[in-house]
């Protein structure tokens, strides 16, 4: 299937001159849904994972099946003040100001096997501090996988020395 064609691009989200990539409509149609999300478990078959951890929230929603499909558990790492826990925090840089996100700090034990998985990379700022915390937390980071990588924007020098699967480039 051409899971391209289900992505809907929107000019000028959340603002002038983004051309927002809406995966909405990939996720709302079953077989579309399932292919991609069964691509990117492909990618992991020959490894072990014991978790998949997902940033807020779009992460979620590719995190979560995909950790169903490889029989693995699901961590969310979350924005500021969401998480009930104890949690550990990393900031980071957003073009106008910071973001800080959380982990549960008992969501991951020393040495197990941590896939990451968010919904696309661009400046890659966001899975940066999602490695950062799951490392902080003793956990190995098999892979980081993604739906969507836009190239041009070089997220990739953000995450050297991981393995990195991304199902569909722009
Ligand atoms: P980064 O931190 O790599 O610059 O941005 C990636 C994060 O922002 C991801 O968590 C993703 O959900 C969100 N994001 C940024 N641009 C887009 C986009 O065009 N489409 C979607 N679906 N998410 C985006």
């Amino acid at each position: 299937m051409d899971l391209k064609s289900k992505i809907r691009e929107i000019p000028d989200f959340p603002k002038e001159g983004i051309g927002f990539k809406d995966i909405t409509t990939l996720l709302q149609e079953g077989p579309a849904f399932k292919e991609a999300i069964d691509k990117m478990a492909e990618f992991c078959k020959d490894r072990q994972v014991d978790v998949v951890v997902g940033p807020e929230a779009r992460g979620f929603l590719i995190g979560a099946p995909l950790a169903y499909s490889l029989g693995a558990g699901f961590v969310p790492v979350r924005k500021s003040g969401k998480l009930p826990g104890e949690v550990v925090e990393a900031t980071y840089e957003l073009e106008y100001g910071n973001d800080t996100l959380q982990i549960h700090k008992d969501a991951i034990k020393p040495g197990q096997k941590v896939l990451v998985a968010d919904d696309l990379l661009a400046t890659g700022g966001t899975v940066k501090s999602t490695v950062d915390l799951v490392t902080e937390l003793g956990g190995e980071i098999i892979g980081v996988a993604f739906l969507i990588e836009l190239t041009f924007l070089d997220g990739r020098k953000k995450l050297e020395g991981h393995e990195i699967f991304s199902l569909l480039e722009y």
